[in-house]
């Protein structure tokens, strides 16, 4: 794996440095702002709260969604960018290695140390995160979970797998789909996301 991740983490870290005075931050192609983390989750559970128990699934499956659309938009911008072409491009040796590209970006943007376990190409993608943002916040507001909840990761490691291998964007998204199989909300050690083909 060619893939220089600390090297990546200082680029967004020295990049996001600058901001406009509205606290914008424009790094590898994208728009990014600093958002606290409680007010986030509050949003996304009280959601599927307010739903009520009847809508639960579906309310969990537009928040997945969201997260799925977001990350591919997000992701391909990136791709995109001249900071990408200038210090990731030139690491990579195969298709696959975008993914470890992506997982450093993920990182350094705070969304979760997201650890490849398993990478078969065009098939299956399995990502291990220890530090779910959502999973800490949610036991700790609401005990327990009965399923994964951590949607954002969910939706994040489909996109990827989108962003590769579903063709021409805008059209690929949605090719992918991922499970979390074991949740921290849930009591489980870390959190695991399995991407497959729909
Ligand atoms: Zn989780």
């Amino acid at each position: 794996m060619p893939i220089d991740g600390t090297k990546i983490i200082h680029a967004v870290m020295e990049g996001s440095r600058i901001r406009d005075a509205k606290g914008i931050i424009p790094l590898f192609g994208v728009y990014l702002s600093i958002f606290f983390v409680p007010y986030y989750n509050r949003v996304s559970f009280e959601f599927e709260k307010k739903m009520g128990k009847d809508q639960d699934v579906e309310a969990a499956s537009l928040l997945i969604e969201a997260a799925q659309e977001c990350g591919y938009a997000t992701f391909h911008g990136i791709q995109n960018s001249w900071e990408w072409q200038e210090i990731v491009e030139p690491m990579i040796e195969k298709r696959e290695d975008q993914i470890f590209g992506f997982t450093a970006v993920a990182l350094a943007f705070g969304w979760g140390d997201m650890e490849v376990r398993e990478l078969v190409p065009n098939e299956r993608l399995l990502i291990r995160v220890t530090d779910s943002y959502e999973a800490a916040r949610y036991a700790e507001d609401h005990g327990p979970a009965t399923s994964g909840k951590c949607y954002m990761l969910r939706g994040v490691t489909a996109a990827f797998m989108d962003l590769l291998y579903g063709g021409i964007y805008p059209e690929g998204l949605f090719t992918f789909s991922a499970e979390e199989s074991c949740c921290r909300a849930k009591g489980d050690q870390c959190c695991e996301f399995l991407a497959q083909k729909r």
